[in-house]
């Protein structure tokens, strides 16, 4: 912690990793950018963002990434993908398949929603943020196509889950940082600190 705030780490290989830390900001959070194993020590929470998650395979296979981030989320500080990062995450990648970290229980498929759809926005009532509505930000946005039983699906959009949990592993397959709404980086990392209420703390 930082003054009291929390300090959350940002995967700024490449990608919206300088958006994600406005977005922390505005969420009263302290952003701290991540490019060495060793500087995930004293953090409180991490966003893997979005970009394009094989540049980001290639940085984390170059390098005992997957150990360190599995650790991560062994120790029960909440982590969050979003987009490419969220494909990171995933127990299993289509279209093509591809590696990733199996933190999350869930099928999500690349570039889900083709050319015609490529980029587009929506807006989604999510109980979990209260009344008023979020804008989702989608950008060559994967597609969540199933997820395992210890799932929670948070929001969905058009039929498909597209911000979920399992315990403090997050993700969302739009952008959140890309609004200046910071209600889902505070839900994830503010006061609640991604805790499950069903679960003990
Ligand atoms: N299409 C990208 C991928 O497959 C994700 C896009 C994004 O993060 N905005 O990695």
């Amino acid at each position: 912690m930082t003054n009291g705030r929390r300090r959350v780490g940002i995967l700024s290989f490449q990608g919206d990793f300088a958006a994600h830390a406005r977005a922390l900001r505005r969420a009263g959070a302290e952003p701290s950018f991540v490019r060495r194993i060793d500087d995930l020590a004293h953090l409180d929470g991490l966003i893997l963002p979005g970009g394009e998650s094989t540049t980001m395979l290639r940085f984390l296979q170059a390098e005992p990434w997957f150990d360190a981030l599995r650790e991560f989320a062994a120790s029960e500080r909440p982590l969050f993908g979003t987009c490419a990062g969220a494909i990171l995450l995933a127990q299993s990648v289509i279209h093509p398949a591809q590696t990733s970290l199996g933190l999350l229980d869930m099928t999500i498929r690349r570039n889900g929603y083709g050319r015609q759809l490529d980029s587009f926005t929506d807006t989604a009532c999510i109980t979990a943020l209260g009344e008023a509505p979020l804008e989702l930000v989608f950008i060559r946005a994967p597609i969540i196509e199933s997820v395992g039983t210890e799932v929670e699906v948070l929001a969905e959009c058009g039929g498909y889950p597209v911000w979920v949990r399992q315990g403090r592993v997050f993700a969302a397959t739009f952008h959140p940082e890309m609004t200046d709404d910071a209600r889902v980086h505070q839900f994830v990392f503010g006061s609640g600190f991604g805790r499950d209420v069903n679960r003990s703390a």
